[in-house]
């Protein structure tokens, strides 16, 4: 057989090879979905949106520690500003989140003595600039009623006072 005939046949068995992976999967059930159409359904432990999570009538939950600030790699990307009023009681003044240059590693919401602050499984976060990326306490912020839902989502204990 010449050069020439043994290029044609292994032509022909690569061909028959790729024809046969095609057939493998014509009748498997799709990996992808049809995005944005169909959401993903995803987990519970999804590192999305970074939130706080309010008190279930909607107060602040946050009591301004600053530990989750401290834990962040990513330098001075949580900032957070508080007073105590007359009852002693934390106010936040600022809480603002650069949710550009999170890594969404979670450690944030480890270390957050109150379950204040959490992950989402939303991941849709992009924007037209990178200032839009900083979210401050209100942007932040879940209604009471969605705090509680997350909570009972995630087995915590709802703040209802
Ligand atoms: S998820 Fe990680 S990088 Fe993002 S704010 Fe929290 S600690 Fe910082
Ligand atoms: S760790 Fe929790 S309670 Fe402390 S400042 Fe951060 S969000 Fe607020």
């Amino acid at each position: 057989m010449s050069v020439l005939d043994n290029k044609v046949v292994s032509g022909v068995v690569e061909v028959g090879r790729g024809l046969a992976t095609v057939a493998k999967h014509l009748f498997r059930p799709p990996v992808t979905l049809e995005y944005p159409e169909v959401m993903p359904d995803l987990s519970d432990r999804f590192h999305g949106r970074l939130s706080l999570l309010t008190k279930s009538g909607g107060e602040d939950l946050c009591i301004g520690c600053q530990a989750c600030a401290r834990v962040c790699p990513c330098g001075d990307l949580i900032q957070i500003e508080m007073h105590r009023d007359e009852q002693k009681v934390p106010v936040i003044d600022r809480f603002t989140i650069d949710l550009g240059r999170c890594i969404f590693c979670g450690n944030c919401t480890e270390v957050c003595p109150v379950d204040c602050i959490k992950m989402q499984d939303d991941f849709e976060l992009a924007e037209y600039s990178r200032e839009a990326l900083v979210l401050d306490k209100y942007a932040l912020s879940l209604s009471g009623e969605e705090s509680d839902e997350y909570r009972v989502r995630h087995g915590l204990e709802k703040h209802v006072e």
